[in-house]
């Protein structure tokens, strides 16, 4: 089998949209359709509209302009009307059109101010038509592609491969496709490309998401047997004499909530199966706590703990509370972050200390998973703000050591339901729903850029108070870019405020480009009382705790997302003393109004998140590229969030029930290889 149309240039375009098989070729699928499915009447078609018109051409002209621009005019009849179309550059019409031919235009109708009327300003596309043939309308497809490949080229080869392949084998088990109405694949394929009509178009979009969907279902169930029902994990012990001593030290009694889940993950630790469980609370809902407990339990039968965090200033944070709290117990606590690895010396200190167990308990960034991090008996994993760091990641983790450790996932961002069953499918899932009492709500407000000068007076006032405050920017230097260089990045607004109003208050400014040692610093140094204001950008995002921090203050709050706000919003509110956010914008459409109200009026990460999500699209919530969502090229975690859940249980029935998955896997390399090696060929034509 070969593919008409493409030769050697057209295969080295294809491989620039990362096409290099005929399989590739073949779900390279539309990102858009064009309905072409009835005629126009000539004396209907309005400007901007794109239309179907069918009539006979007459007047035909041609002009050359320049050397490089030819335009051919025709007047075209449809009984109704006349209209006046124009191609550009497509002289070879010229010698297949005569006086009177019958066509089919698709084209966007424009109002010519010269000549004083509407015509077909841009042709999509012109077919010649015999005297009595219907034309064939219908849904067109539109595909991803570069300037160099047009759609016409997509349509066309696209065509004769659906044409010429023999029908795809069905790969999912009948049961499923009966069960759940899914459409054939070899149908789907074809109406996914050139759908018949509407309905056909949206069935097979299901059938395809469906198969994406469940193929993940289908790895993570897999992941989760192996791990948690295959492989022997820790047998750890029973609560004993260390747990409980620092369970009644601790500062504050647990809420119903954490005592829950620490029990929940104290059966799970003592199982002789390995845990995988996900812990989701919302900002300041206490989660250090629960982890630490965990870490103890670890300790006091013999075993290691892991601590990773996602930045250098959280990995400090967590190290200075757990050594401080822990060591008077003697439990050894290190850190091992880009900090202290800056010398071969001290890595291959820290590296020995944690392979011949000198440390019980280890905090640390994702230098935890770097090679040469050998643990001498690792019995317990806790991932802190867990949605930085991919699937693969973790298991990464797991090679780390003999034993296989249990796993203890903590994550802030409140993913809604549908999208922890993507990203975290192979974990069990606990919920931390209560607050720690004496929590006052935090006032959020929403003001004009205007106001500026009177938000600054008032956080002056809570910091004479004796509170601290955060003013958060959105980037760190200025931007050239358009829709940027009218933001006050954060090295200008601490200029600003440092220079002017709080001229007489200790002052510090934060941001990611700075060394991890300064920025160590600086978080200490704010954290001790010693600096009162932080300008900063969303480097304190992430688990921040300051208690005496009452103020934020967030610039160009529009440029973030709502459930970044909430976590923004998040490092304050965190003492028993009254909180205030201010959110300052200056952008008044009614999307951001809408999305500013919503922080205003309610402080529910899960809701805010699920908003989030649909304004926003899962990319941007997760941030660029590391959000650990797979590849998907038909379903959307959020749009489908039936066919998700479809695909969950049905791949809970089936790796369950069928025991062996690798037919399934295998028919789907069968499948990519059938179609996929033959492309070499084609490309030689
Ligand atoms: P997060 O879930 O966002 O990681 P933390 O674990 O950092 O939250 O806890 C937020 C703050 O609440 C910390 O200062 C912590 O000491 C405090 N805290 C945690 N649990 C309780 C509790 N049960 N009662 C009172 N304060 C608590
Ligand atoms: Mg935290």
């Amino acid at each position: 089998m070969y593919l008409k149309g493409v030769g050697p240039r057209k295969a080295d375009m294809l491989k620039k949209l990362d096409i290099f098989t005929m399989y590739d070729f073949l779900t390279h699928y539309p990102r858009a359709y064009e309905n072409y499915s009835t005629v126009s009447k000539i004396a209907d078609v309005d400007a901007g509209e794109t239309v179907v018109l069918v009539g006979r051409m007459y007047h035909l002209e041609q002009r050359v302009i320049r050397h490089n621009l030819s335009i051919i005019e025709g007047t075209l009849d449809d009984d109704t009307g006349r209209i006046t179309v124009m191609w550009f550059n497509q002289d070879y019409l010229m010698r297949k059109l005569e006086y009177g031919t019958r066509m089919m235009i698709i084209g966007k109708i424009k109002w010519d101010d010269w000549r004083n009327e509407l015509v077909v300003g841009q042709v999509i596309n012109s077919t010649i038509l015999g005297a009595h043939e219907q034309p064939s309308l219908g849904i067109m497809p539109v595909y991803p592609s570069t300037s160099s490949l047009p759609q016409s080229f997509f349509r066309t080869a696209m065509k004769n491969l659906l044409d010429k392949m023999p029908p795809l084998p069905e790969i999912l088990p009948q049961v499923i496709l009966k069960q759940l109405k899914l459409m054939p694949l070899d149908l789907a394929m074809h109406s996914i490309h050139f759908p018949k009509d509407q309905r056909y178009l949206d069935a097979a979009r299901r059938r395809l998401a469906f198969d994406e969907l469940f193929l993940i279902q289908c790895g993570l169930m897999l992941i989760k047997r192996q791990t948690k029902y295959n492989r022997l994990g820790i047998q750890h012990e029973k609560n004993g004499e260390l747990v409980n001593k620092i369970f009644d030290s601790l500062p504050f009694e647990l809420t119903n909530d954490q005592k829950n889940i620490f029990a929940e993950v104290s059966r799970d630790m003592e199982d002789k199966l390995p845990m995988r469980r996900l812990i989701q609370g919302d900002v300041g809902s206490g989660k250090t706590a629960v982890a630490l407990l965990a870490l103890v339990k670890a300790v006091q039968g013999g075993y290691q703990g892991a601590m990773m965090a996602p930045t250098e200033i959280l990995a400090n944070q967590h190290y200075e509370k757990f050594s401080k709290f822990l060591s008077p117990f003697g439990i050894r606590v290190g850190l091992l972050s880009a900090k202290v690895t800056r010398t071969k010396k001290m890595r291959d200190e820290i590296y020995k200390q944690i392979s011949e167990h000198e440390l019980d308990i280890v905090v640390g960034t994702h230098s935890l998973i770097q090679e040469g991090v050998r643990f001498a008996k690792l019995g317990l994993v806790v991932t802190d703000e867990q949605h930085r760091f991919g699937v693969v990641q973790r298991s990464v983790l797991e090679k780390r050591s003999v034993l296989i450790p249990d796993m203890l996932v903590m994550t802030a961002t409140p993913i809604p339901r549908t999208m922890s069953l993507t990203v975290y499918g192979d974990l069990d899932v606990s919920l931390i729903k209560e607050m720690p009492p004496g929590r006052k709500p935090i006032e959020t407000t929403f003001k004009s850029i205007r106001s500026r000068k009177r938000v600054y007076e008032f956080v002056r006032e809570e910091i004479l108070k004796g509170r601290q405050a955060y003013v958060v920017c959105p980037l760190i230097s200025r931007s050239d870019s358009e829709t940027l260089k009218h933001i006050d990045p954060v090295v200008e607004v601490y200029e600003m405020l440092s220079e002017g109003i709080f001229r007489d208050v200790p002052c510090d400014i934060l941001h990611g480009k700075m060394k991890p040692k300064d920025k160590d610093e600086i978080m200490e140094r704010f954290r001790a009382g010693e600096t009162r204001l932080l300008v900063s950008t969303t480097v304190i995002e992430v688990g921040v705790d300051v208690p005496n921090a009452t103020v934020m203050v967030v610039e160009n709050a529009d440029r973030f997302g709502l459930a970044q706000l909430h976590q923004l919003r998040g490092r304050v509110g965190r003492g028993s003393e009254k909180s205030y956010c201010i959110l300052l914008s200056n952008n008044k459409t009614d999307h951001s109004q809408e999305r500013m109200e919503l922080l205003q009026s309610t402080n529910d990460g899960f809701k805010l998140a699920e908003e989030d999500l649909k304004m926003r699209g899962p990319g941007q919530f997760f941030g660029e590229a590391q959000h650990g969502l797979p590849d998907l090229k038909v379903a959307d975690v959020f749009r489908d969030v039936e066919t998700l859940i479809a695909a969950r249980d049905a791949a809970e029935k089936f790796v369950t029930e069928e025991a062996d998955l690798n037919y399934f896997v295998e028919l789907r390399k069968n499948l990519a290889l059938a179609y996929g090696d033959k492309f070499s060929q084609i490309t030689r034509d």
